[in-house]
């Protein structure tokens, strides 16, 4: 994808702020950093999101993720810690190159966005359960 902005990050041909890189994956730090240690898990090639992301792919991500966490928890002050992907612009993706977020957390401080919760009835549960173990 020429005009991607993270293919390039990923390539190396844009400087960042370089955590982790192999193969597969550049880790670089959120130019917002929302909080301290923001990172973000950038695969080197292009997919625009989860649907496209390969299996395989998406396994190893996770797992960098875990190591990220535990690189994070040893080596700064965390006392939490979330996992975010966004896909499509109604879920708040911004660069439609596939990225997980690794968010270091500190009581108290106010940076993820929070969800309404709306109480469902058990059959809406049920019902809702149904319609989506249809698309497995
Ligand atoms: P999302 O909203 O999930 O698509 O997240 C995109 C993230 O990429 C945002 O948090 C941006 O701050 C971040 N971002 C965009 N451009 C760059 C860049 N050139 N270097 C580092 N982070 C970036
Ligand atoms: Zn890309």
């Amino acid at each position: 994808m020429n005009d991607c902005i993270f293919c390039k990050i990923a390539a190396g041909q844009i400087p960042s702020a370089t955590v982790y890189e192999d193969e597969t994956f550049r880790v670089i730090l959120d130019m917002n950093q929302a909080i301290a240690g923001h990172m973000l898990i950038l695969p080197k090639e292009h997919y625009a999101d989860l649907y496209e992301l390969p299996e395989d792919t998406a396994a190893a991500a996770m797992r960098l993720a875990k190591k990220l966490a535990h690189a994070a928890a040893a080596t700064m002050d965390l006392d939490g810690l979330n996992i975010l992907q966004n896909n499509g612009e109604a879920a708040g993706q911004s660069v439609m190159h596939y990225h997980l977020h690794v968010l270091p957390r500190r009581r108290g401080d106010d940076t993820f966005p929070v969800w309404n919760e709306r109480t469902a009835s058990s059959e809406e549960l049920t019902q809702t359960a149904e319609t989506i173990r249809k698309g497995l």
